[in-house]
């Protein structure tokens, strides 16, 4: 839908010498999308305010409304740009925009507020930027959000983001997320190649290939994932390629044995488990058990033994009984995986696991996250530690003032690098993996020339 806006007469001139300013809460998603109706804007004559003490006449907020905690950073983000920003046309789209528009429009000074189906159109309604009494919601039902953004876009380091799909038809009794961005729908692969060849030409080397539920890329345009796996692999110029989360039903094995041998596609996984229980699986409605996800991690396991395998993980959900968590715990401990990303429960209102009964209290969940943390700390470290003394090749990145240069290796363990030019920023470089550095957060490595 950003192609669409993209083709509409949009009038220049309400944008002359006009400023902005953007903030983004939540997924990479949210982060991509902003970056292009950043990029749009400032080809219609938008300004990006840089300075701290500068006054923007127009201020975007992309929002996420994954917990609760999420809701309540949004708002907070929302009050502090209006304060900043007195006189600046508010405007706020995203996921809690979606699900919770009328909170936002008793906030005083937003202007506009566009849930999903908007949000691709936001440039064309922004009309003249006047200040309005009363927030104006403008809004679709979740059945009514049909349309795709495409959006790819830099993120703060080398990579891009693509994004290849949106929405999600699985309904896990605890997500919110189909109610926020809709039913399942892609771009078309052929969108997607031209994409890829824009940011070789740009210089771009490595795209992280994203979406509410990748896995299920293809239903609106009778394609598949897999497709467009392998059409991205001939794209000449990116170099290596990223799969973002990927649900284990549908990493299937011509997925993974394609990766195994593929040009550029990285042997990096990123599966979200989110209970190593059978018995909560079956409440959260998810659509595999332990036996499929070991299964999922064997065979990869089996044809790349150096992969990074990420598992994402919930814990304290309605369900979890104490048994039930060990479960987890212990599922986990017997997996060869190398980082744990865990996540509390949170309700949301309109779930289906709110009619679950059992409820974990504040203190249990922090004490399970605690657990697996320490479990996922451990488990990094080994995998980092393996690697010692080997040589890989790494993506150099532009490092913050005064800290040693950094990048990924192709199955992503972070490096440490001294004494690079800063030229070398997105070049790939063949390197030693030495000790772990003091955080223990990556190795240290030596260029090999
Ligand atoms: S797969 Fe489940 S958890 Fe993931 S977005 Fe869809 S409904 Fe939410």
């Amino acid at each position: 839908m950003f192609q669409k806006v993209r083709n509409q007469m949009i009038d220049k001139s309400i944008f002359e010498s006009k400023t902005a300013v953007y903030y983004t809460l939540g997924c990479k998603l949210n982060f991509s999308e902003t970056s292009t109706i950043a990029k749009m804007l400032k080809e219609a004559g938008v300004r990006t305010v840089t300075r701290k003490d500068e006054k923007a006449d127009l201020c975007i907020i992309n929002t996420c409304s994954v917990t609760e905690v999420a809701d309540k950073k949004c708002r907070q983000a929302i009050h502090k740009l209006i304060k900043q920003h007195p006189e600046a046309y508010v405007v706020v789209t995203g996921c809690y925009a979606q699900l919770k528009p009328q909170q936002i429009a008793d906030i005083k000074g937003v202007d506009l507020i566009l849930g999903a189906e908007k949000k691709g159109e936001l440039i064309a309604l922004l009309g003249d930027m006047h200040k309005r009494e009363q927030g104006e919601i403008l809004s679709t039902t979740m059945k009514d959000i049909k349309s795709f953004a495409p959006s790819c876009s830099r993120g703060d380091r080398t990579r891009y983001f693509l994004k290849v799909q949106d929405g999600c038809d699985y309904f896990c009794s605890y997500c919110t997320i189909p109610y926020a961005r809709g039913r399942s729908r892609n771009g078309s692969i052929q969108s997607m190649i031209e994409q890829a060849k824009q940011v070789a030409q740009e210089g771009g080397k490595e795209i992280v290939i994203t979406g509410v539920n990748i896995g299920d890329f293809g239903k609106s345009t009778g394609e598949t994932f897999f497709e467009l796996v392998k059409a991205l692999d001939r794209v000449e110029g990116i170099e290596r390629y990223r799969i973002s989360s990927i649900e284990p039903n549908l990493l299937t094995d011509e997925i993974i044995e394609f990766v195994a041998q593929s040009r550029a596609f990285m042997p990096h996984f990123h599966i979200p488990l989110q209970s190593g229980s059978d018995s909560v699986l079956k409440l959260m409605h998810r659509r595999y058990n332990t036996s499929l996800f070991a299964e999922r991690i064997r065979h990869i396991k089996q044809l790349m033994p150096h992969a990074f395998i990420g598992v994402d993980v919930i814990v304290g959900s309605r369900g979890e009984t104490e048994t039930y968590f060990n479960e987890t715990l212990h599922f986990l401990e017997r997996l060869d995986i190398s980082q744990l990303h865990v996540f509390s429960y949170s309700e949301r209102p309109g779930t289906q696991a709110l009619k679950i009964e059992h409820k974990v209290s504040a203190d249990e969940k922090h004490k399970r996250s605690q657990q697996l943390l320490e479990l996922s700390n451990k488990k990094t470290e080994e995998f980092y530690k393996a690697h010692i003394g080997k040589e890989a090749y790494v993506l150099l990145e532009k490092p913050k003032p005064g800290m040693p240069f950094h990048g990924f290796t192709e199955n992503y363990i972070r490096i440490e690098i001294e004494g690079i030019e800063q030229k070398m920023n997105n070049q790939i470089v063949k390197v030693r993996l030495e000790e772990l550095n003091k955080q223990k957060d990556a190795l240290k490595a030596t260029l090999i020339p």
